[in-house]
């Protein structure tokens, strides 16, 4: 589903991603972890075209992110609009939820596939009461955002992301900015979407949720895969030294 190779990405000369290749299957969650710094955070946004990649090449359900097949066999870069069509397949979720802050929970959700007209008021209000069912958030529906605690907001913020139907859910450290008794809750969210089968590629240095939703775990150092395997083989007693330092580091 999603297929990325040879991704490489600079700042100022300052090469983050090194050339990249990771591969997501449908139904899989991989879930990337590494020291900070190694390039996770680049990494994902390049798969959103949040951060177009320098090199390589990254596709999504079978599309070239960002170009399409051109003549005599060439690539040509898409308009924006084009690729704003490709990311409605791709759904993210940031460390900051950004939710609008005047609108309200419900309103956040339906916004998109309202304006973007892909369902009704009353389809997207109907969808966007089930998501928030599944975040255990219906409560709230009528609430603003800044009524809520930052683990809700980032409930909704999932909520909202799922309300396009992407084929794939993008998670940046979703966690990283809560206080430390909001993070369960919001784990709790995304691995009970990691065993309804999403598709998901989820940041993260939260180790307990790679070892317990990850078909697949991504180790980034210094901006390469240094290693990748299904999680017995990451985490299990004869993993790399440099992923068990890690993943002491971080535990
Ligand atoms: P962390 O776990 O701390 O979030 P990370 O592995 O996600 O780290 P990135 O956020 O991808 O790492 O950052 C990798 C490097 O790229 C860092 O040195 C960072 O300063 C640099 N970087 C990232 N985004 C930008 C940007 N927009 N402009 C300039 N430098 C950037």
């Amino acid at each position: 589903l999603v297929h990325a190779q040879g991704v490489t990405k600079s700042f100022h000369g300052n090469q983050v991603l090194k050339g990249v290749d990771v591969d997501v299957h449908a139904g899989e969650v991989v879930v990337v972890i590494g020291p900070s710094g190694s390039g996770k955070t680049t990494l994902v946004r390049t798969l959103n075209h949040l951060e177009p990649a320098d090199g390589g090449l990254i596709e999504v359900n079978g599309q070239l992110l960002g170009s399409k097949p051109g003549p005599q066999g060439r690539t040509v870069a898409l308009s924006d609009k084009d690729i704003s069509l490709q990311r409605r397949n791709v759904g993210m979720v940031f460390q900051r939820f950004n939710l609008f802050p005047h609108k309200t929970v419900l309103e956040n959700v339906t916004l998109a596939p309202v304006q973007l007209r892909q369902m009704s008021g009353a389809e997207a209000e109907a969808f966007g009461m089930e998501l928030l069912g599944k975040v255990g958030m219906s409560a709230h529906a009528k609430k603003y955002p800044h009524q809520l605690s930052g683990g809700q907001q980032q409930r909704v913020a999932i909520a909202r992301a799922l309300a396009m139907k992407p084929s794939v859910m993008l998670f940046d450290e979703p966690t990283s900015a809560l206080d430390p008794e909001l993070v369960q809750e919001v784990l709790s969210v995304i691995a009970d979407l990691a065993h309804e089968g999403i598709t998901m590629v989820i940041v993260t240095h939260e180790m307990k949720l790679a070892r317990d939703v990850a078909d697949w775990v991504v180790f980034m150092e210094d901006g390469v895969v240094g290693q990748q395997g299904p999680p017995e083989s990451v985490f299990g007693a004869n993993a790399d030294p440099r992923i068990k330092r890690f993943v002491q580091t971080v535990s």
